[in-house]
């Protein structure tokens, strides 16, 4: 972010990224809102120590904190974003916004899923079919691949009544380094189980068009994970779609694919959300956008 220009919506100090999302009026409202809710370290632990505050805070935080203080810093800069570029964002709004996230996503580390569900030939659609189904897992973050293979992250967002679909992906190394993101919208799209391939697909393209490779492909949708690691020709309605997936997936270098939990594939799920609100289908970045660093910083799973 330029550190010169005054911020916009307090006037009070310069424009720096922690500025934005720490000592900004409305960040501090944010953040003193959902310490009614969430644990946070005390105020006095929350200060600018330089260019690195964000590793060394997190550096300091226990395990749920490393997970909340990035979604709240990335909500803070949406809250940002949209006070200045629309004039209509809520403080109270964003509130919710956080609590609701905050309780789908820990509903993932927890929850064991039931037999039947997720575990459907893709196709069949059944009111629970395409709902994404979360599972226990042993504990909270991404997982990064060992060195030097690449992991492929996508999600997708499907909003029934509307049928608006986006996707979101991200391809990071064994540091966790963000190579490629990409999200948009996918305007073609008419059922989640087509938005949660359709998104695999453009997830796959961004990392071939850019000659990387994944090796490890991970979604947070079971019945997609199945599809594709599938040994038998798919014969539902979307047969065609999970074939070009595999097609991508076997050239040039064959890659896994895993089912992750919604919770641990947090980064790619918020580039999906950006692909809601983007005007574009497409739009690629060689790092993660500013408001989902947070998220790519804070979500390692600790060795
Ligand atoms: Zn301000």
């Amino acid at each position: 972010m330029d550190h010169s220009s005054t911020c916009a919506i307090c006037g009070s100090e310069p424009e720096t990224s922690f500025h934005a999302v720490m000592s900004c009026t409305k960040a501090r409202a944010l953040r003193f809102d959902i310490r009614n809710s969430w644990k946070l370290p005390a105020e006095k632990e929350l200060k600018f120590t330089g260019p690195d505050w964000v590793l060394l805070i997190l550096a300091n935080s226990s395990q749920d904190t490393r997970r909340n203080l990035p979604l709240l810093w990335w909500r803070a800069w949406h809250l940002r974003n949209g006070i200045i570029l629309k004039g209509q964002a809520t403080v109270a709004a964003s509130v919710t916004f956080l609590l609701k996230f905050s309780q789908e996503t820990a509903t993932s580390f927890t929850t064991e899923i039931p037999d039947q569900k997720g575990k459907r030939p893709i196709g069949v659609t059944t009111p629970a079919a395409s709902t994404k189904q979360a599972v226990s897992s042993s504990g909270s973050g991404w997982t990064a691949p060992g060195d030097p293979f690449l992991k492929l992250n996508v999600d997708d967002g499907f909003v029934a009544s509307s049928e608006e679909a986006s996707w979101g992906a991200v391809l990071r190394n064994h540091l966790g380094e963000a190579l490629l993101s990409a999200w948009g919208r996918l305007p073609y799209c008419c059922s989640a189980e087509e938005t949660e391939l359709a998104a695999c697909i453009e997830g796959l393209r961004i990392s071939r068009a850019a000659r990387t490779t994944e090796n490890i492909l991970e979604s947070d949708c079971q019945m997609m994970t199945n599809a594709l690691n599938q040994v038998h020709r798919n014969h539902s309605h979307l047969a065609a779609v999970v074939h070009d997936a595999k097609v991508l997936m076997i050239e040039p270098l064959s890659c896994s694919v895993a089912f992750v939990s919604r919770g641990n594939n947090s980064v790619a799920h918020a580039l999906a959300m950006k692909g809601k609100t983007s005007r574009c289908n497409r739009l690629v970045l060689e790092d993660v956008p500013p408001d989902v660093r947070p998220l790519a910083l804070g979500d390692l799973m600790p060795d």
